[in-house]
């Protein structure tokens, strides 16, 4: 697997093309903002994207969904508790970068879910494959993606912490579960977070209190 890492949108999130060497077939994963940026890098690296798959619907996460989905005619990929957010993230990213209302509005809205996630399966491209296992905490319908020694961890998990659960629909205790269940991977699992500095092996994080 190759893994290009693109930081995309004001919040600087971490877009990955994780490509299969053999055929050029892409997942894209967290096309957070930026949709023109990811497909120039795409064509330029000659990459077939076969999929979009959401770490969860937050709109720092999903924004270029639609361009890349128009551009490229492929699946968008979500677990279906963030549904309600991603419906809404259009809206949300308005109210979050501009409160008092006075930009224009009327961005576009997502595009459908084309499959909804579920713990434990395999996603496919060509001969590599990456497996979701579902960590709510952060937001009801997060996922990490793993295929040994690599785990993309969304906003579940970070260098220097893990995701925000004070928001109404987070689970600080849901989190903690979720947290358990990743330190069971080796400990030379290599992290490719959301945000900030990437990529990083979970036993540096030995310290970190879950
Ligand atoms: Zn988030
Ligand atoms: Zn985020």
């Amino acid at each position: 697997m190759e893994i290009i890492c693109l930081k995309v949108g004001q919040m600087g999130t971490n877009c990955y093309l994780v490509s299969d060497e053999e055929t050029g077939q892409t997942l894209i994963i967290d096309p957070g903002d930026e949709g023109d940026f990811i497909s120039t890098t795409i064509i330029e690296n000659k990459l077939t994207p076969v999929g979009i798959v959401l770490s969860h619907g937050h709109y720092d996460h999903c924004l270029a969904a639609l361009e890349l989905k128009l551009n490229f005619s492929i699946p968008i990929y979500l677990h279906q508790a963030d549904l309600f957010l991603y419906q809404k993230a259009h809206k949300s990213h308005s109210y979050w970068s501009d409160p008092v209302g006075a930009a224009p509005r009327g961005r576009p809205h997502n595009p459908p879910i084309d499959f909804f996630l579920e713990d434990r399966q395999i996603l496919s491209f060509g001969s590599s494959s990456l497996k979701v296992i579902h960590t709510p905490g952060h937001t009801p319908g997060s996922i990490c993606l793993y295929s040994a020694p690599i785990l993309f961890t969304g906003d579940t998990l970070f260098a220097n912490g893990v995701g925000r659960t004070d928001l109404s629909y987070s689970s600080s205790d849901d989190l903690q579960k979720s947290l358990k269940k990743l330190f069971t991977l080796p400990s030379n699992t290599l992290i490719y977070p959301g945000h900030e500095n990437t990529p990083f092996f979970l036993s540096d994080l030995k310290t970190l209190e879950y």
